[in-house]
Order: structure tokens, then sequence, then C-alpha cells
């Protein structure tokens, strides 16, 4: 029982409209989509969305990193994860897209292999998964709108994105409220946005508004200042950029610095650092959230199994294919319906197709 050979893709795949954060904007995204074939006529597929701003990886990084890594998996028993991934991080420090895209692919495997849905094989806690749906940065009275567009398709849960300026911040979320019912959820992220000063002085007004949580709202490394925040701020405080790996979410635990995580498959090299992360937290009797980059369907598939399997994952943000224009899976995978993500009870992810267009011919391929 072995890994085969391993096949990469690369695609570019365009937003609806452009996405905009305090940090930048994007019109479209380069995955990598990695296929790896069993000797046993089981496949599966992951996938490495990167970003150059939280982990320092491209297109091209991550391919380099899959000229490494990938002949080395040949031979490899896929269901023994751990070992993969041992394996992976002994051969190349760091990378974490790159190993995820593997990882993921391992996953799919073992669902596929055991016949069963993975969720089901990793816990089986929840059956679907509320999702939020993601409000990028424009002027305060457009993202009123928008949010009242997003509550319409049936969304319950808005993540709103502020970061910008502080008093500007402020008004877009007093018109998002003032816009749709208390009881749509709101939570806000500044992707590092706002300085220590600024982001207490925000949330303090920001309080009124029934906010769920701050993802990010200073600078990541500042670790301090994130402790410092947390100690004044009436909002719950959420971890993202500060937390990449299973070590990361203890060393800001300790430090009192967060109250919850959020979790992405892109930060953490996949599934496997992924439960570790939930677990450290759970521990901590601290929530954790499921977040993305800009993950087709297939690695936000592989995302909402997380979720449905992990019980401290109890809010998520899975939303970035919905905001693709370009659709890469054709059938199967998790279905949105009414703000919540199903993973459905097919083997492994349960992707049947995916658009050969989009996909074309393989850049490498490891193996035989
Ligand atoms: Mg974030």
């Amino acid at each position: 029982m072995g890994i085969q050979r391993i096949e990469v893709y690369e695609v570019t795949l365009r937003y609806k409209e452009p996405f905009v954060i305090s940090a930048g904007t994007s019109t479209e995204n380069r995955n990598t989509l990695v296929k790896i074939i069993t000797d046993y006529d089981v496949f599966g597929w992951g996938e490495a969305s990167p970003s150059k701003r939280v982990t320092n990886e491209t297109p091209e990084t991550i391919l380099k990193t899959l000229d490494k890594i990938g002949p080395r998996l040949i031979g490899m028993c896929p269901l023994r994860i751990a070992q993969d991934v041992d394996l992976m991080d002994a051969i190349v420090a760091h990378n974490p897209s790159a190993k995820a895209a593997i990882d993921l692919a391992l996953h799919d495997v073992l669902g596929k292999t055991a016949r069963k849905p993975t969720w089901r094989l990793l816990g089986g806690f929840r059956e679907r998964v509320l999702t939020d749906i993601t409000l990028s940065i424009k002027s305060p009275n457009e993202m009123a709108k928008d949010a009242v567009k997003a509550v319409k398709m049936g969304f319950k849960a808005l993540k709103v994105k502020v970061g910008v300026n502080p008093k500007e911040d402020v008004e877009r979320i007093k018109l998002i409220r003032e816009a749709v019912e208390p009881k749509i959820a709101v939570r806000i992220d500044a992707n590092q946005g706002w300085t220590v000063t600024q982001a207490i002085d925000a949330l303090k007004k920001l309080d009124k508004f029934h906010i769920e949580f701050v993802e990010q709202p200073t600078d990541a490394k500042n670790t301090r200042g994130l402790a410092k925040v947390r100690k004044e701020s009436p909002v719950s405080i959420m971890a993202d950029e500060s937390v990449h790996s299973p070590a990361d979410a203890l060393q800001l635990i300790k430090a009192n610095a967060v109250d919850m995580i959020n979790i992405k498959l892109m930060k953490s090299g996949g599934i496997h650092n992924a439960r570790k992360i939930a677990h450290i937290a759970e521990a901590a009797n601290m929530p954790c959230m499921i977040g993305c980059m800009g993950e087709s369907t297939v690695g936000i598939t592989a995302a909402v199994h997380f979720a449905a399997a992990t019980k401290n994952v109890q809010y998520a943000d899975l939303d970035c294919d919905i905001l693709l224009a370009d659709k890469l899976v054709s059938k199967g995978g998790a279905v949105v319906k009414d703000s919540e993500r199903i993973p459905g009870d097919e083997a492994g992810y349960g992707i049947t197709e995916l658009d050969e267009t989009l996909l074309r011919k393989p850049v490498r391929v490891y193996g035989k």
C-alpha cells in the first residue's frame, strides 16, 4: 500500500470582484493542486493557496518545495500521515501551504481507502458547519449594501474587513449593524491594520454594535501589544496571522495575548497540525475558528471536513470559493446551503469532478 504517483497542477482562479483587505487587493489566486495516486486505485486531491504576506510563499516556492518532497514521498504509505508529515518536515522547513497540499490529499486518500467521509474518520463531531461570508473593504455605505445582499443570500454571519482608518471602520460597522437584523452575527478582521492605541480605542467604540470578536487587530509579531489590546478591549481577540503552528498557539496562550485562534490549513501545513492547534486551544478553554486563504472548493472542502470533525472548531470562515468566479470543482465537495457548509457522506472529500479547462495538464509528475 504505497503512494505511486503525484501530479501537480497550477491554476489561476479569478474573483467575482476585487477582494480588498487592509493589507492589499486581489483579483485572482494562483493555486497549486496536488493529486496523490496510490498503487491500489485510490487517489486524493489537495491544494495550496500561497500567501506571500502570511507564509512568505508564492506559486514558484510551492513548486520548488514540491520538487523536494514529492519524489521522496513515492513508496511511502499514504495512511501513515504522521510519518509522511514528519518526512516532509525533515526535508524542508517552513513552506506550510506546499505541505498542506500533500497533507490534504493524504486525508482525502484516507477517507477513500476506508470508504468513509474524512470528517467521520477524524472525529465526526458535527454534520454541518456554519460559515460567515466576508465583506471586503469599500466605503461604509457600500459595505452596508453588501451586508444586506449577503443576508438576502442566506448568510447568518458576516465577517467584515476593517483596519484601514479607525474612524471610518467604526462608521462601517455602525452602518452595517443598522442595515441588518440583530440576530445576524458580525465579526471583524483588521488584518494587523491598527496600532495598539488605535485598536483599543476603536474596539471600545465598536463594542456597542455587538461584535462577536475581532481578528488580528494589531501587528502579528508584537505579542505584548496584542496582550495589551486583549487586556483593555471589551471585544474578544482572535489571533490569525500570529498563529501558524501548534507552537505559536501555545506561545500566545501562555502570553495571555488572545481569547480565540483562527486556524488556516495553509498556515498550519494541513489537517494533521491543524488538529493539534485545535486541541491545544481546547485544553486552554479557547475556541477556534477555521479560516481560509484563497482556496478553491478543493481546499475549502478539506477545511469543512476538519471543522465538522473537530469539536473545538466553533466558528468558520470558509467562503473563498464562494467569492471566486472560476469554479474548479464541477461536481461534489462541500456544498453551501443557508450559511452552512455540508461535508456530505461520500468517501474522502466527495470531490468527483474538476473543471479540466481550468486544471489543464500537470506541470509536474513524480513517480510513475
Ligand atoms: Mg484574518
